[in-house]
């Protein structure tokens, strides 16, 4: 550690002034300070502390002026304290901060604090003693010595208590031999290094139609300026295939791949798949981890030494040393746009981030967003399909069931072909998925006597009844209560009545249907933690389940070969409300979740209930006339100039009181740029108008593809001023319009 006292040391330039170090800090946004170095001015992308007001923070030395800094006169410059003894950053993370800061008008420092992730890494490695016979010759051992020595093999380091427990001795006898000089000491960073994985064993055989489609990967994954996009229908294999192309480039070029999923704690057999593949479990990236297991991979993703990384969303921030492949997988899905915070897309941030590495991107879908379907229209894009299962499978035929003719009975959401449909399934030994998405019993609880739906105290949405806890929650704040005896209007004791199905509920119906099939729920209710997530996909593998009932969370990715239907109660579901993807969405979702059943050598039948069979959407999914769908999408987003024909930014204003909120957004709405190719919405009160007790505005800015919208966005909020109690959000490609 270097005292401050040694700063009068500091390093002059030519004319005797005192340099500037830039360094950026992802603990205020203040943007980038300046500092002056010790001796030697430290490289851009080192870690360093400094003094900042009476703190002491770490950042990291910037070497552009693209990021505005506070100038502080020659004088009153202070010193950087300590330069860390961790691999830089390196340059290419520095440039993609930067990217996204700009992009997303997102402070550096916050974007900064992304790429740091784990205060802990950057603090010198914590370190163990291990211990190893050293051939001393010793007289007098006692007993306990002797069974240590014997529980050693020449050249063996280990703990001091794991040689204890070998040799049925305390760790103190242990620690004694090695004072007496009878043991050898090392200390050992206690972060072990990851397995090296083998990429040279090309042991899969892929079918003729997978291996054309890993060779074109490959050859076009050459130029790196060109992402690929791997289009191939449910259970084609596009894993194995991808996993080929990973494998060649690793051998090849060397340097790191990360592959991204969109939920990385429910990916467990994707997991297995990877470690029969290449032998070891690759380096794992969630929030899940803990604060040792992130330490543990941020350095070795830095020095280079982790070779694939598989992650969530943020994983795509993390200081990669040699970049070389970035692999998207369900690239369509949602769940790569970030909602709070940061609002980025990682999917197309994966696109940057591969092209300031020269990197090659592989994005993966058997349903790929109309973006990326667009990109490769225009020829940004290079596309390879897979058109058909792999093996024996073959995909299940959708049929459609019209509510208006299969009427329900009164509460209750299986039609009648529906059941006989999980009973064909259920009777022959397979096992039938029932998706739903909505969590919990009922959606809303309603009194029958005065009408009053129970509603968020904080927000504009119902509360939804879970009965696996016996409380009412809201899904947007988290607020929950014990659902009350007595209606809260009109004081009617026994008067709450549930409306609608949630999982929980269905899973009722089906229960007193199918009174001897085993049910299991699969919901982010039942799965919170990842080894749950495993204990359910056993019971899945294993067989001991019949019929599984889901949100969208079974419809991501799994393989069960004994699962032969699918059943949808509500395919209208998501179709309604203003987002300007609920048709897209739709389709893959449906997709998604039909591509469950029959992926092995049983035939999958999938069924789709309606009040709309006639929809485009619900036409394209029996047909399997996918291409003819999204030539129609994207016709009807080319002609009213939306993504990705045109662009969107929104702007959530709010604040506690409802007319200072309607004020603010009003004056941030007079400010609104006045451009050809441009255009603005709102203010209006946005579908969730009230969260977490704050009133919300929404304003929509529309713009031509050619316009850079964060540069007019910008622009306009530096024109814009609002009071501290009012808060103001920009979402750039917003994905969410509640
Ligand atoms: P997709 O991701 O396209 O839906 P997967 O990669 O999950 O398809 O493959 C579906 C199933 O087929 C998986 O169980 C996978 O292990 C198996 N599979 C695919 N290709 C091969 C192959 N070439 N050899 C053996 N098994 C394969
Ligand atoms: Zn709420």
């Amino acid at each position: 550690m270097v005292t401050i006292a040694k700063a009068v040391n500091t390093a002059l330039n030519a004319d005797g002034a005192a340099l500037r170090v830039r360094v950026l800090t992802p603990a205020v946004h203040l943007g980038v300070l300046d500092y002056v170095p010790l001796d030697q001015p430290p490289q851009p992308g080192q870690f360093v502390r400094v003094p900042l007001g009476q703190r002491k923070v770490i950042g990291v030395v910037w070497d552009t002026h693209g990021l505005s800094s506070h100038h502080v006169a020659a004088e009153k410059l202070r010193p950087i304290l300590e330069v860390l003894d961790v691999p830089a950053l390196p340059l290419e993370t520095l440039r993609f901060v930067e990217w996204v800061a700009n992009y997303y008008l997102a402070p550096p420092s916050a974007v900064l604090k992304m790429a740091m992730s784990v205060r802990e890494a950057l603090e010198s490695q914590p370190t163990a003693l291990m211990y190893a016979k050293n051939g001393a010759p010793l007289d007098r051992l006692t007993p306990k010595r002797k069974a240590v020595l014997n529980a050693l093999r020449a050249d063996e380091w280990l703990p001091a208590p794991d040689i204890a427990r070998r040799a049925g001795v305390s760790s103190a006898v242990v620690l004694g031999l090695a004072k007496a000089g009878g043991l050898g000491v090392r200390s050992v960073a206690k972060d072990q290094p990851y397995p090296w994985l083998d990429f040279t064993q090309l042991d899969v055989t892929l079918s003729p139609a997978q291996r054309e489609a890993a060779d074109q990967l490959w050859v076009h994954a050459q130029d790196t300026s060109q992402p690929l996009l791997l289009d191939g229908v449910t259970g084609s294999g596009k894993t194995e295939v991808y996993f080929d192309v990973l494998a060649r480039c690793l051998a090849e070029k060397g340097g790191q791949a990360l592959v991204l999923l969109p939920e990385i704690a429910l990916s467990t057999q994707w997991l297995a798949r990877f470690e029969a593949r290449f032998g070891s479990k690759p380096v794992l990236w969630h929030s899940g981890l803990g604060v040792a297991e992130r330490r543990r991979a941020w350095r070795a993703i830095i020095s280079g030494a982790a070779q694939v990384v598989v992650g969530a969303r943020s994983a795509l921030f993390l200081p990669f040393a040699q970049l070389s492949l970035i692999i998207v997988d369900e690239e369509h899905d949602p769940a790569f746009k970030q909602e709070d915070g940061i609002n980025y897309n990682a999917r197309d941030m994966a696109v940057v981030r591969a092209s300031l590495s020269k990197a090659a991107l592989v994005l993966a879908s058997a349903t790929p967003s109309l973006e990326s379907l667009t990109n490769a229209e225009k020829g940004r894009y290079t596309v390879v399909t897979l058109k058909e299962r792999h093996g024996e499978a073959i995909l299940p035929d959708i049929e459609l069931i019209d509510l208006r003719e299969d009427a329900l009975n009164a509460n209750e959401w299986l039609s009648a072909p529906m059941r006989a449909g999980i009973a064909q399934a259920v009777e022959a030994g397979n096992q039938a998925l029932i998706f739903l998405n909505r969590r919990g019993y009922a959606p809303v609880t309603l009194c029958r006597s005065c009408g009053e739906k129970l509603e968020c105290p904080q927000c504009s949405a119902w509360l939804v009844e879970h009965r696996f806890d016996n409380a009412l929650h809201c899904h947007h704040c988290g607020f929950s209560m014990p659902k009350p005896k007595a209606c809260p209007a009109c004081d009617k004791v026994d008067s709450l009545v549930p409306c609608g199905p949630g999982v929980e509920r269905l899973a009722e119906e089906v229960a007193a249907l199918f009174p001897n099939a085993r049910i299991l729920q699969m919901t982010s209710d039942t799965m919170g933690r990842a080894h749950r997530t495993q204990d359910i996909i056993d019971i899945i593998e294993r067989g001991a389940a019949d019929i599984i009932i889901g949100t969208q969370l079974v419809s991501k990715g799994y393989h069960f070969p004994n699962l032969t239907f699918v059943g949808v109660p509500d395919a209208d579901m998501g179709l309604g409300g203003g987002d300007l993807r609920a048709a897209e969405r739709t389709f893959q979702q449906m997709t998604q979740v039909s591509g469950r059943a029959g992926r092995g050598q049983k035939r999958g039948r999938v069924m789709l209930q309606s009040y709309m069979p006639e929809h485009a959407v619900m036409q394209a999914l029996a047909s399997g006339q996918r291409d003819q769908f999204l030539r129609q999408e994207a016709a009807a987003r080319q002609r009213r100039m939306l993504p990705p024909f045109g662009r969107l930014a929104s702007v959530i204003v709010s604040g506690k009181g409802e007319a200072e909120t309607l004020k603010a957004a009003q004056a941030i709405a007079r400010q609104a740029p006045q451009m050809p190719g441009v255009s603005v919405l709102g203010p209006a009160p946005a579908p969730l108008a009230l969260l977490r007790g704050r009133y919300r505005m929404r304003l929509l800015l529309m713009a031509e593809r050619s316009v850079y919208v964060p540069k007019v966005m910008r622009e306009w909020m530096s024109r814009t001023q609002t009071t501290r109690a009012i808060r103001v959000t920009v979402d750039i490609d917003p994905y969410s319009f509640l």
